[in-house]
Parts: structure tokens; sequence; C-alpha cells
């Protein structure tokens, strides 16, 4: 089985974020459910770097501006094929953004350009290469399925990643994207009378992926849809949810070569020793009492107003906090002035570190998710691998991936964290608590612990339910 797998990010060539994580994790995974993924990405400058043993596959005199070369290599493993488009990609810095921090003009022909190409190499432009599924990543490449719909090529699936960034543009590019005009309709890229990228990519697909079933319920409601829930709602039969694994060997408690003292679930006890190092780094008084986490972006998404308003009564619980994040100004600021007002009690570090967000994993107790909508979430996946237990919004993944401990599931020893909703500081508040309450009884937490330390957080089930779907379409 051949996967030809189109994004505009692949760990670890290029990443502004999950999606990355994804695509560039699921070649490995899914080789050992026989399916060789070739994966299709724009030739940023750091991919072209990056590629070796580069061959051409196929030439464009003229791909939306100007002359092209795929370029098909290998790169950290991944057989890639790069689109070597100057004219588009021969750009520094982030994927989507010029130096202003405003989106590329062109990104309309960038990422047309991408899903062009995908589309034809799947469909086989060079007669030693042809896939037997299309897998389209986000709008920047949700016009394969398209492309593959309209001018032939193999069977195709769209994943969404988050279905707040849809790719849509004015009717006028709808003429530079070489589609018939039958293209421009309810059952095409029209949308509202402008051209919609994901919503081409979702209209056309034989499959539609999200990254958790929750999420793939929630985008099918006004309130989480974005616009799109009434066309999810028609196409729901093609619609299921898929949970993101994590790289099990990057996070690996037991081998982590970023913290100072590595542990098991049956070495528990070893975790103090991160904690009183994660103490020093945030300038925290150091005790045995309950750490909360956070690593997050400081956005609305991740419900990081409502905690900011709720830190008070965090450390009016006994507990202390260290946050890890960077985002928007006004809510970092909130944040400052908590610090400020609870010294020693809250640290706040303001940036991106991989590194540290490493021990914040291994030492701190909890890791708090109290995101707004997440269609999957990573930051929870590593809390349960790591012994540090998930405090989470009721939504999207977060739902799907930990257990509440609720009496039910205390009694019958399931649990492995707390979940809350709505998102508000009541309900927070609330959580908080009961983290409290249930850290005062270490035989109950250490049981939450050990709980998570065992659940399955590796790729091996996403890798066997994407290679499920794809047999399945190819016996359709
Ligand atoms: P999203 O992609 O919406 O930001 P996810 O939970 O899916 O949320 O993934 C976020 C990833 O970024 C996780 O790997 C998390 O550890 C990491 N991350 C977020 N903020 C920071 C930070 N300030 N420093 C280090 N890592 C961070």
């Amino acid at each position: 089985m051949k996967v030809l797998s189109a994004a505009s990010e692949l760990y670890p060539l290029v990443k502004t974020g999950g999606l990355a994580d994804v695509t560039g994790a699921l070649p490995a995974a899914l080789a050992g459910e026989g399916v060789a993924v070739t994966s299709i990405v724009p030739g940023y400058p750091a991919v072209m770097a990056a590629l070796d043993k580069a061959a051409l596959l196929h030439a464009y005199p003229n791909l939306f501006g100007g002359p092209a070369k795929l370029m098909r290599g290998t790169a950290h493993g991944l057989d890639v094929i790069a689109i070597d488009a100057p004219h588009l990609f021969d750009r520094p810095g982030n994927p989507y953004l010029g130096k202003d921090g405003k989106d590329w003009p062109d990104n309309a022909q960038r990422f047309a350009a991408l899903a062009r190409a995908a589309a034809d190499v799947a469909g086989g432009i060079n007669k030693h290469y042809r896939a037997d599924v299309l897998h389209c990543h986000d709008w920047q490449a949700a016009l394969g399925p398209v492309y593959t719909r309209f001018l032939g090529g193999p069977k195709s699936v769209m994943t969404v990643h988050n279905i707040a960034f849809q790719g849509q543009f004015p009717a006028t590019v709808f003429g530079l994207l070489g589609l018939p005009q039958q293209a421009f309709a309810i059952d095409g890229v029209e949308y509202y009378g402008n051209v919609g990228y994901l919503k081409g990519g979702l209209a056309t697909a034989d499959a539609i992926t999200t990254v958790s079933p929750t999420y793939a319920q929630e985008i099918c409601t006004p309130e989480y849809g974005m616009g799109l829930d009434g066309l999810l709602r028609a196409r729901r039969g093609m619609l299921c949810g898929i949970v993101n694994g994590i790289d099990t060997d990057v996070w690996n408690p037991a081998k982590d070569s970023l913290i100072p003292s590595c542990y098991t679930a049956r070495s528990l006890q070893k975790r103090a020793a991160n904690k009183r190092a994660l103490e020093a780094r945030f300038k925290l008084e150091p005790d045995d009492g309950l750490l909360h986490g956070v690593v997050s972006r400081l956005t609305w998404q991740k419900g990081m107003d409502i905690f900011a308003a709720s830190l008070d009564a965090l450390v009016a619980t006994g507990a202390r906090l260290a946050l890890l994040g960077t985002g928007e100004t006004a809510i970092e600021n909130a944040i400052f002035d908590a610090a400020t007002r609870h010294k020693g009690r809250i640290g706040v570090i303001i940036g991106y570190d991989e590194e540290l967000s490493h021990l914040m994993q291994a030492g701190a107790d909890t890791i708090l998710v109290p995101s707004r909508f997440e269609p999957c979430g990573l930051t929870q996946l590593y809390g349960l691998r790591y012994g540090c237990v998930p405090v989470v919004a009721r939504t999207g993944g977060l739902s799907d991936t930990v257990i509440d401990a609720n009496d039910a599931a205390m009694q019958a020893e399931a649990a492995t964290g707390f979940q809350f909703s709505p998102v508000d500081e009541a309900t927070l508040e609330h959580a908080l608590c009961r983290a409290a309450d249930c850290f005062a009884d270490q035989k109950l937490w250490r049981g939450l612990q050990k709980r998570g330390m065992e659940q399955d957080v590796s790729w091996a089930r996403s890798a066997a339910a994407y290679a499920q779907l794809y047999r399945n379409l190819v016996k359709a």
C-alpha cells in the first residue's frame, strides 16, 4: 500500500505546530502496518537543505507563476518529495507569514501548488510512482482531493487538525486553479461566493478524519464547526476521529536526558528530584505540596484568560504553579500580576522552551489544560506518560484521553485525571479543589499516576486505524 501524504509541515524539517508532529511521526508508525508513506512538502529553504540524494521526479515549466521541479529524496529517514519552486517557497522564516507577520499575499497560489503537485504525483505524473491513496492535511493541502475528484487520481483522505484555519480566498482565485468550471459549486470549492480550500477538501474527499472522536462530533455542531458544520453533518458517514499519538522514545521518563532524575511507574519517588529542580528554575518555595504545571500558548483557545483569573483561587487551595508559555500580551500581564502577588507560590517563564517542557512534565504534579476547544492536545498525553496528572477541560481530544476521577472511576480504578466543563472560573476552581483533595491522599494520587503511565499513548493504535481506513478506501 502506497500513500502520498501532503502537508505544509513535516517534523523535523518544518514545524510551527502539532500538524508537523503528526505528519512526521506517521510514516514510521505506518511502516509497521505495511503502508509506505511518501511525504510531499513545499520546498522551503530548510526542506531543500535537509534533502539528501534528491532525484528529479518531474519538472513543471510553469507552476503557479514560475518553473518548478519535484525532487524526491530522503531526510531524517523520511521519503520526501520537495516542491522546488523558488518563486513560491524560497523564503526564510515562517512558512505562512512574511516579515511583517502577515500572510504572504500569494498564499492562495503557494498552497494550490502544493495540492496540485500532490494530486499529479499521486495520479502517476511520473510513471515510477503512483499512490493508492492521497492523504491531505489541513487547508494548505486541502485542494488535493478537489484536484483528484475533478481531474482524476486515487482515493483521498482529508484530515482536519484545527477547523479554525480554513484557507478562504476571493472568488477571483478560482480562475488560477486550473479546475473545470463545475468545481466552483456547492460540492466543490465554492463557499458563500468565495473560494474555500478546506471546504473544497471536505466536500470532495473520499474520507474525512480529525484528531479525536469527540472533536469529530463537535465539528458537526454550529458551536465548533466554524461555518463548516452543515457540510460535515451532510458527510458525517465519511468522518471519523483518530487520536494522535506521541513519540514515546523522545518522551520517555525512564530514559529522558533532559531531566535530572529518570523514573518509571515503579519508582515514582524519584520524581522528587525533578520537582526540586523545577522549583529552583521557577523560583518557587521548595516543599512537597501540590505543584501545578502549565505548558501552553497563552491564548483564548487554551482558556488561559480564565486560568489567569483563577490564580488567587489556585493559591488559596495551598497549591503552587509553574507556568511556561507565550502568547497574548493581556494574558501574559495578568499572569505576571498574579505572580507578583504570590511570590514563591506562582513562578512564570515566558517563552518557548522544549527542554524545559520535559522537566515540567517530570517534576510538576499536574498539567493543567483548560482549553475552550482542543482537537487532540499533546500536553495531556505527555502528562499521562510522565505521571503528571492531567487536569483538563472536557472537550475534544482532552475528553477522549483522560478519564475523570469521579467516584465510579475511582472505585473501578480507571481514573487518570480530572475533567471539568464548561470552561469557566467556577468549574476550573472546583477541579483545582478536587485535585488538591485527591493529592492529600497520596495512595489515591499514586494510583492516578500509575494508570496514566500504563495508558498506551504511542502511535501504534492510531497508525493501525489509519492503515485500516486506507485499506477500506482501496477496497471500496
Ligand atoms: P497546540 O498545537 O494547539 O498549541 P498541543 O497541545 O497540540 O497544542 O501541542 C502543543 C505543543 O507545543 C506541545 O508539544 C507542548 O509541549 C508544546 N508547547 C507549547 N507551548 C510551549 C512552550 N512555551 N515551551 C515549550 N513547549 C511548548
